[in-house]
């Protein structure tokens, strides 16, 4: 299935990604009239400490006059962010236990990850690093997380996150790259990115050229979670991205109001298969504080899982996982038999 575009949304021209990303919409009112929606009809925060922030050509994907778009729901903050929940916390997955330099994670033994920039295209409510404090880990600041992947043999796996690693400039990838590669134990580079998704135009002639020229084997983990966030632009990105021989994934998050009709997963998984995207995991909902309304029950998401065992290719079939703070892996959810 493809996207569904509003025609009735101009995406405005912009000559770059930065330039794209700078113009990006911060603000509630102006989100809310490009898609003609009433502000006084929905329960949206205007200010919140994680703001609002979309991409243009991500707004433009939304349906006009739809406040229950899915794509709107990721990326609106609603009062309900701000009603506590039992057992919704700042850091559910153990990020803070598991840092070993500023910005460094590692909680599984062969790979760690790398918080390498606190940016993000776009803010998406659910985010289980929406209370991350970014400011404290030193990203820029490499030499000391290769200090302790050189001194760590085991570690065959780097995975680059943040927020959104490809949000570094050119350059400041191409030092990663370089400084990575030295170190004979490290095999893998994992990037885990929401870009080609939602601002498909940072995948660049430069960008593809960084990623090909290096000894490293790239995995990239995309983040998509609904059908409608595919359009030409991100196929464009993603058969560009296959070309340069990037091995291409895709995780999601069961989100209810986003895609918890077994329609919205089958949809996704279709569209990711022809796309030669690999689904990967299907995340339950990490429990982080403001995002309670999102939570679909385990039971819920068993009988998604079932219908899409029934009506996929095994291929196609992601694997539902939760994150366990402190477990040495994330933990398979399966049906009872
Ligand atoms: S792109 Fe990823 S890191 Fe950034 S806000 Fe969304 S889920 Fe969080």
């Amino acid at each position: 299935m493809s996207a569904t575009p509003s025609p009735s949304i101009a995406v405005p021209h912009f000559s770059s990604w930065q330039q794209a990303l700078r113009e990006a919409v911060r603000s509630l009112d102006e989100l809310l009239h490009w898609l003609q929606l009433d502000p006084h009809s929905l329960t949206a925060l205007s200010h919140t400490p994680f703001p609002l922030r979309v991409p243009h050509s991500y707004v433009a994907r939304m349906q006009v006059g739809h406040p229950d778009d899915p794509l709107l729901r990721q990326i609106l903050p609603l009062r309900a962010e701000q009603q506590g929940a039992i057992g919704f916390i700042a850091d559910p997955v153990g990020d803070q236990q598991a840092q070993k330099t500023p910005g460094l994670l590692h909680k599984y033994p062969n790979r760690v990850l790398i918080v390498a920039t606190g940016s993000c295209a776009l803010h998406c409510r659910y985010c289980f690093r929406r209370h991350y404090p970014y400011a404290n880990t030193q990203a820029q600041d490499y030499t000391d997380k290769l200090a302790y992947i050189q001194a760590h043999p085991k570690i065959t796996e780097v995975i680059l996150s943040g927020g959104d690693p490809l949000l570094l400039s050119d350059e400041r990838l191409q030092i990663w790259l370089r400084g990575l590669s030295t170190i004979p134990h490290v095999h893998t580079l994992r990037l885990h990115t929401r870009l080609p998704i939602v601002l498909p135009q940072r995948i660049t002639p430069e960008l593809l050229s960084i990623l090909s020229d290096t000894r490293l084997s790239v995995v990239m983990v995309l983040h998509a979670n609904h059908a409608q966030e595919f359009n030409v632009e991100v196929s464009e990105a993603l058969k560009a991205l296959r070309k340069a021989d990037i091995l291409l994934l895709n995780q999601s998050v069961l989100l209810r109001g986003v895609n918890h009709r077994p329609d919205d997963l089958l949809h996704l998984h279709k569209i990711l298969g022809e796309h030669r995207v690999m689904p990967y995991y299907l995340h339950l909902l990490d429990k982080v504080a403001g995002a309670a309304h999102f939570e679909v029950s385990e039971a819920e998401a068993l009988s998604l899982m079932h219908q899409l065992r029934t009506q996929l290719p095994g291929y196609l079939v992601p694997q539902l996982v939760r994150e366990i703070a402190g477990h040495p892996y994330k933990q398979p959810v399966f049906e009872k038999t």
